[in-house]
């Protein structure tokens, strides 16, 4: 009897170890889903900041911070706020919560990279 007692806690000490592990990676999975979303330009916060994932596509009557020479000059990946190297093709970007946006994109928290 003692030893049914013994075997049986130590079985429920290994599934409770095995089950907590289990939980442990599925709640890593969300994480780095959400992580990878890609800034779409339906977005209510993407289009009141008038994100575009092109920015040729950018309404500059809307938006005139992109108008003119200068404007035309503004990318994200040419951005301080954008989290990647020369040639990423996306990074992630704090005005959205870091989630990836378009190195070819802008919207018009647009800064200078120094
Ligand atoms: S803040 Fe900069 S990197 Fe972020 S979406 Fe706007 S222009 Fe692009």
């Amino acid at each position: 009897m003692k030893r049914e007692q013994t075997i049986n806690r130590r079985n429920f000490l290994k599934i409770g170890l095995k089950a907590g592990g289990g939980a442990l990676a599925l709640s890593a999975i969300p994480i780095q889903l959400v992580a990878a979303e890609e800034v779409a330009e339906s977005e209510p916060l993407a289009q009141a900041m008038g994100y575009k994932a092109d920015a040729a596509t950018v309404d500059t009557a809307k938006f005139p911070k992109r108008a003119g020479e200068a404007g035309a000059n503004q990318f994200c990946h040419n951005c301080a706020l954008f989290a990647g190297k020369d040639g990423d093709e996306t990074a992630p970007c704090s005005i959205f919560q870091n989630r990836p946006v378009r190195g070819a994109g802008w919207c018009n928290a647009w800064v200078a990279k120094s």
